[in-house]
């Protein structure tokens, strides 16, 4: 088994910014209002994440660590359904079988908080310890016992680029939890978590972005298309200002930025692309989320009702604006 979640945590974990993702659905996925990310070289040297959502009970600590062991799919058939971010029980070993890993945690209603720690997918520590309730999960010395890929880790620059990309799209696809971001004890983002979409859209796009944005909302073949876009002065040379979330899930798809830049008509200087963040609501079944443990490639059923849905969201928000 230990060979089986190295392997493994070769797709869940390619870089810090693959366990900072991971754990921030945890946190998510723990009903969290608060959530705090301190990294330091990157997260080459250390990750730390701290939430006050429900923490994990004293006697499921140990089976967070186990391969496919996840509290969210009870059934065969809530795989048609999923809601949560999480569903395969694969982040938590995965990490820990390359990485040193230690978790304090105090559950809802418990009196006293829980220290686990596990190095290398070895319980090494399991005591009782002082928690605020919540969860604090603090990742250290990773591919330790991996060095070719550790050899294959970027420049801290790089690497914390990917984690703040990273978290700039949490704080846009949910507003009402307040994120904070911290890179060698220097806060590189921080949101207010007041639901407010201006206030992320100015903190992770700038606030020439917030001055400039347009409110997208349509419902159509039961496909919501929420969020905002922003007018086409703002425009860059690449993808990059595109967020997409398929039920708050973040995703990659060329075919919704495709749908998107229709939305513009003929708004787009040439070679130029929009910026904005769609959130996609569509039911779950619709979709087929189990594609990759990464869990940013997605499928839809109805491809075409998905790019028509979007482009008509983003044509109609932008028609009668003063651009
Ligand atoms: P999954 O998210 O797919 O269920 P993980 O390996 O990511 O699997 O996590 C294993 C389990 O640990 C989760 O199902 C959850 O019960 C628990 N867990 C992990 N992190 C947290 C957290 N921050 N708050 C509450 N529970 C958590
Ligand atoms: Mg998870």
């Amino acid at each position: 088994p230990e060979t089986a979640n190295k392997i493994a945590a070769g797709e869940v974990v390619e870089r810090p910014a693959s366990i900072v993702k991971e754990l921030i659905e945890n946190s998510i996925d723990g009903n969290s209002t608060n959530i705090i990310v301190h990294v330091t070289d990157g997260g080459k040297e250390k990750i730390e994440i701290i939430d006050n959502g429900i923490g994990i009970e004293k006697e499921d600590i140990p089976l967070a660590f186990l391969r496919h062991a996840t509290s969210k799919i009870k059934e065969d058939r809530d795989l048609e359904n999923i809601l949560s971010l999480g569903f395969r029980g694969e982040a938590l070993p995965s990490i820990a079988a390359v990485a040193k890993v230690s978790v304090t945690t105090k559950a809802q209603g418990q009196n006293f908080g829980m220290k686990y720690v596990i190095e290398g997918g070895k319980q090494t520590h399991f005591d009782i310890a002082p928690s605020n309730q919540g969860t604090r999960i603090v990742i250290e010395d990773l591919f330790f016992n991996t060095p070719a890929r550790k050899k294959f880790l970027k420049t801290t620059g790089t690497e914390v680029g990917y984690i703040s990309d990273l978290v700039g799209r949490f704080i846009l696809s949910y507003p009402d939890i307040s994120f904070q971001l911290t890179h060698n004890n220097r806060i590189l983002l921080k949101s207010p978590g007041d639901s407010n979409i201006k206030n992320c859209i100015a903190e992770v796009y700038g606030f020439e972005a917030a001055e400039n944005c347009i409110e997208v909302n349509l419902t159509a073949d039961e496909i919501n298309v929420s969020g905002v876009v922003i007018k086409p002065i703002l425009t860059k040379s690449s993808r990059n200002g595109q967020m997409f979330f398929i039920n708050c899930r973040i995703v990659k798809s060329t075919m919704l930025s495709k749908a998107m830049e229709t939305g513009y008509n003929t708004l787009l200087p040439i070679g130029r692309y929009p910026q904005g963040v769609l959130n996609i609501t569509i039911a779950p079944s619709e979709l087929d989320v189990n594609v990759h443990p990464s869990k940013q490639e997605i499928k839809f059923k109805a491809e075409k009702q998905v790019f028509s849905a979007v482009k008509n969201a983003v044509d109609n928000a932008l028609k009668g604006i003063s651009l």
